[in-house]
């Protein structure tokens, strides 16, 4: 794709305020480092990945880095591509079994020859740092989570950490997929917003974003929020990361959100710089929750 306004705002005065997601994500991290400091020994966090997919090689070193950065214990399995389903979930149930192990993380996708469902259904639910395993899924649509999907969560704590206020705010969700759009609006449910998921089938979408004092972009399609869309005055949180061919020819990531909807929106997050560094952040958070939960059930048992 094309387009010439990556980055840009062609649209006059940016009124926004922007709501960068590295202020958020220190002090997320902090607070998870000054808890894990806490404990009896570091929480400990598995990560296995499978294959030498970039993405996948390079988001696994990011996670395994911040976490020693934190002061977690932090292991990578990186296991060839061929890795057998029955291998990976032997591995899965050493992992479960071993109690110095506090987060079990595979990383997505796996290859077509291994079940996802299977395997994140195999991870003990109290281990589960990414918060998709069933249990956990449904602990979080009856409003008591503990461990949830790292996305959401680390939106759920940056609309905290800039004081954006959601008990009874009206929020549109663009997007449904299970790691963001639908467990983000449980959070919100939970939070007490008046809560709408649209996706691909909704007609007039305009018509129904332009309803939220609470607008959260997670397609995968760059800037398909443009500020007709946006009521003004409302919060936008731009989840989506494209890969796009900016005006001079180099390639550039932005979001979902068309960069005019500064003009017209009240706080909106920047891509890059928003959401991103959030969800590596609620990982380690998450890791932290899973270790002192543990430690409770041991002390109690
Ligand atoms: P996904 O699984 O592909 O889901 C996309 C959702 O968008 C689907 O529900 C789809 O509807 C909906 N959609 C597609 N086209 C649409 C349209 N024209 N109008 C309205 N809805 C439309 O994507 P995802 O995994 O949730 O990721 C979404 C974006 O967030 C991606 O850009 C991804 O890279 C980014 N992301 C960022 C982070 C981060 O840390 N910042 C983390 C995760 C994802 P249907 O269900 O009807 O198909």
């Amino acid at each position: 794709m094309t387009d010439a306004s990556a980055g840009l705002s062609a649209a006059g005065p940016n009124v926004a305020r922007p709501l960068p997601g590295p202020p958020a994500a220190a002090a997320l991290l902090a607070d998870a480092a000054a808890r894990a400091a806490r404990l009896e020994s570091s929480p400990h966090l598995s990560i296995v990945r499978l294959g030498d997919d970039p993405a996948s090689v390079s988001y696994v070193r990011g996670k395994d880095r911040k976490a020693r950065e934190v002061g977690l214990q932090s292991t990578v399995y990186a296991l060839p591509e061929t890795t057998s389903q029955a291998e990976l979930l032997a591995l899965v149930a050493r992992l479960n079994a071993d109690h110095t192990v506090n987060g079990i993380l595979v990383q997505l996708p796996l290859p077509a020859h291994v079940s996802e469902q299977a395997v994140l259904h195999a991870i003990d639910p109290r281990k589960d740092v990414d918060g998709f395993h069933p249990v956990n899924v449904g602990e979080l649509w009856a409003g008591r989570p503990v461990l949830a999907p790292c996305t959401p969560a680390g939106i759920m704590y940056m609309l905290g950490h800039y004081s954006i206020p959601v008990a009874g705010a009206r929020a549109v969700i663009v997007g449904r997929s299970h790691i963001v759009g639908r467990p983000l609006a449980a959070m919100l449910l939970n939070a007490h917003a008046t809560v709408t998921i649209a996706h691909s089938r909704t007609p007039d979408l305009g018509a129904v974003t332009r309803e939220a004092d609470l607008l959260f972009a997670a397609v995968g399609r760059a800037h398909l929020i443009t500020p007709e869309m946006v009521r003004p005055g409302a919060t936008v949180v731009d989840v989506g990361i494209n890969r796009i061919v900016g005006a001079d020819g180099k390639g550039h990531l932005t979001g979902d959100v068309h960069p005019d909807v500064a003009a017209v929106a009240g706080a909106l997050t920047p891509v890059p710089g928003g959401v991103g560094p959030l969800t590596i952040a609620q990982l380690l958070a998450n890791t932290v929750t899973a270790a002192e939960t543990q430690a409770v059930a041991r002390s109690s048992g």
